[in-house]
């Protein structure tokens, strides 16, 4: 499916839940109690309506979200019924790896050949003020995954001035030692939070500049692990015993950001949301407990995406993004 702009949307991220066993700064104001009641969350077998659905639209790549995804009951049995689908290409998962340790076996056996696993901090105090999480039981869900065969494992930071802006250093150090891809991503306006201002930002540009003062970066163009929005760099620098690879996710300051983007967002409660940046939504969820085909409403989703985010366009969040999916 090609949408206004010309460009092809072949990637679906799916939310299983809004729900989450830790409480990111950037993700869920403090208090939150805006969760969806358990009837208005899309079942397994909606989701796999969906899935269907989007798959004989074009869609091919399907990544799951939430919240925390792997906190849902039937997370596997999603997993494992997606895969079988005709038409999906790739399934990824998205993760903050705290229940990784139990369950990496099953879910790459469900068929996940990619997994995005967030880690903002390797300093256990910092990594709790920021997530709210045990960055022990976190480094041992990584280590779980790594011993199953993942096609790939990266890893998300969003990097937050005066928050965790120097942990790139032993990030990027963590990544490299375990040949894992690392990727910096730009903090958004997606909750009203006390973290999410405008001095807490910190561009991807500035990174590359503090980076590139203390080695060399260079861009790996051809590079696309996962079709996601990153732009992908090899770092060198000293003390580093192998070239990092590094991605960088700049919504926020990287001109033209949007030309490129391939996909939609399902939430947890069922609504599809053409642009991350933009509050509008459609409901699926309705539509498919009113009997309509999915294909549809994903082709007049299509039809609506705009073509940029507004962000930068004094953005009010509707809802936060533990409550979208990332
Ligand atoms: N719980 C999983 C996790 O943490 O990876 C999946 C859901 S989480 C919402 C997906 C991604 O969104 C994470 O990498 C997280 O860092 C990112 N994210 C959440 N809020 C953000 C914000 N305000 N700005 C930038 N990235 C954000
Ligand atoms: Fe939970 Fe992920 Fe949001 Fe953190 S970023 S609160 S781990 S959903």
């Amino acid at each position: 499916m090609i949408d206004p702009f010309g460009r092809t949307i072949d990637y679906l991220r799916l939310s299983v839940t809004d729900r989450c066993n830790e409480r990111c700064l950037y993700c869920m104001p403090e208090g939150y109690k805006g969760w969806a009641q358990r009837q208005d969350h899309l079942t397994t077998d909606e989701i796999i309506r969906a899935v269907e659905g989007a798959t004989r639209l074009g869609f091919r790549k399907f990544r799951i979200t939430g919240g925390e995804p792997l906190i849902r009951k039937d997370i596997v049995e999603i997993l494992e019924r997606i895969w079988a689908l005709p038409g999906v290409q790739t399934l990824g998962l998205s993760t903050n790896a705290s229940r990784l340790s139990k369950l990496a076996p099953a879910i790459r056996r469900a068929g996940v050949r990619s997994l995005n696993v967030s880690l903002d901090a390797l300093d256990p105090a910092l990594y709790h003020r920021i997530t709210g999480g045990d960055l022990s039981t976190i480094l041992e869900g990584i280590e779980a995954a790594r011993r199953e065969n993942f096609e790939i494992i990266k890893l998300n930071c969003v990097l937050m001035r005066g928050i965790n802006e120097t942990e790139f250093v032993p990030l990027i150090r963590f990544a490299t030692e375990r040949g894992m891809p690392l990727r910096f991503i730009e903090l958004m306006p997606l909750a009203s939070t006390a973290a999410i201002n405008a001095t807490h930002l910190l561009s991807v540009e500035e990174l590359m500049e503090r980076l590139a003062a203390q080695g060399t970066l260079q861009r790996r163009a051809g590079y696309q692990p996962g079709h996601g929005p990153a732009r992908y760099y090899e770092y060198t620098a000293p003390g580093l015993t192998a070239p990092a690879t590094l991605g960088f996710i700049g919504a926020m300051t990287t001109p033209h950001f949007c030309e490129t983007c391939n996909k939609l967002r399902l939430t947890a409660d069922g609504k599809l949301r053409p642009c991350l940046g933009r509050v509008g939504e459609i409901d699926l969820l309705q539509a498919l407990r009113a009997g309509a085909d999915p294909a549809e409403i994903l082709r007049t989703a299509i039809a609506q995406k705009p073509e940029n985010h507004e962000f930068l366009d004094n953005y009010q969040p509707s809802r936060p993004m533990t409550a979208i999916g990332g």
